[in-house]
């Protein structure tokens, strides 16, 4: 499954962008450069310092997502965004001026294919006469307004999804075709792709440059026997490896669900979003429960300024509840005849004290 955090769509890019120059006004402008056959607006996103010497600086052009199955460029785009807007990126506003078209073709962009609505690349688009479709033709508009001694467009792995981009496939070993130099270019894309920190595999070589991700592997990643009254799960290879050297997160969910079919928690958070840490501790051997809720729920900004407060979060406790008490908020709880207990809105933590039957009282 696609993960949707690593494939913006066409609405989420501009939301973003829109959200940046709200909260950047001085920093942040933004031009609707062109619109492509369905309506959609194609976007440049100007980051600079107004107060800088304007006749002093560079000028850079930054496109991406020109195809619109190459997910991640879309991705990378609104990352180079939020860091040019940062205050690491204070010296880069005052040197350049940085106009970023985070999503060229968003037709493309949301039928997940590779060319415009009229199946045209737009970054074939650039003959002499000038450019045929709206998304080439926007290109060239941010190119002529803005002379830029530097230009970069971001491309990604192809139809794989971004997903995928998480494996660099040195598929160029299907066009070279001195082996050596084949691997060469495999250890020099697997060494880049470990100084990245991006997860870094060689795999064998595909058919062709956009035909997706590996089929199915000879061996299974999962294997699920049963075991007496019990299950086993075996997970293949370099499952627990590629977790603690890169801290794939799915990794984590997936374990997650293994264990949750199989095992109900006691205490279950309903309706947080993932940003809340839900550490259940115990008070001595047969004390009281004791629930922290720990929100990091922030703006799309890094670092973090202000915390977003949680409401409407619900714990489901599996076993009748005794009594419940928020130590932040002040007050009792009370559960429902299903175990459920409403929260009281949730600003940086709350602990909850919970006893069951069982339990000593707190
Ligand atoms: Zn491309």
């Amino acid at each position: 499954m696609k993960s949707r955090a690593f494939q913006p769509t066409s609405d989420e890019v501009a939301a973003h962008a829109r959200a940046l120059r709200a909260r950047h006004p001085r920093l942040v402008s933004i031009r609707t450069l062109a619109r492509t056959a369905g309506g959609r607006p194609i976007l440049g996103v100007i980051v600079t310092d107004p107060d800088a010497c304007s006749s002093g600086q560079q000028h850079v052009l930054v496109t991406a997502g020109q195809h619109g199955n190459e997910e991640s460029s879309r991705l990378v785009a609104l990352a180079l965004l939020d860091w040019l807007v940062s205050p690491a990126a204070a010296e880069t506003r005052r040197s350049q001026r940085i106009v970023v078209l985070p999503n060229v073709n968003p037709d493309g962009a949301e039928a997940d294919s590779h060319g415009n609505a009229a199946g045209l690349e737009p970054n074939l688009d650039h003959a002499p006469g000038g450019a045929q479709t709206p998304e080439g033709r926007a290109v060239e508009i941010a190119a002529e307004r803005e002379q830029p001694e530097l230009y970069v467009d971001l491309h990604a792995c192809g139809h794989a999804g971004c997903s995928h981009d998480m494996v660099l496939y040195p598929w160029t070993l299907n066009y070279a075709e001195d082996d050596n130099l084949c691997h060469a270019i495999a250890a020099d894309m697997l060494a880049a792709g470990e100084r990245a920190g991006v997860p870094a595999r060689l795999c064998p070589p595909l058919p062709g440059r956009y035909s997706g991700a590996p089929g199915r592997p000879v061996y299974p990643f999962l294997i699920r026997n049963r075991a007496g009254q019990g299950v086993s799960y075996y997970l293949a290879g370099t499952f627990f490896e590629l977790y603690r050297q890169f801290g794939i997160t799915h990794y984590r969910h997936l374990v997650r669900h293994l264990v949750l079919r199989h095992a109900r928690p006691l205490v279950e958070l309903v309706g947080a979003p993932e940003s809340v840490e839900f550490p259940v501790r115990r008070s001595g051997e047969t004390g009281p429960l004791l629930i922290h809720l720990v929100n990091y729920t922030g703006g799309m900004t890094r670092p973090i300024e202000t915390i977003v407060p949680l409401r409407g979060l619900s714990l489901k406790i599996n076993a009748p509840v005794k009594s419940a008490r928020a130590l932040v908020a002040g007050r009792r709880l009370v559960a429902d005849r299903n175990g459920r207990i409403g929260l009281p809105d949730i600003r940086e933590f709350e602990v909850i004290a919970l006893t069951t039957t069982g339990m000593k009282p707190a």
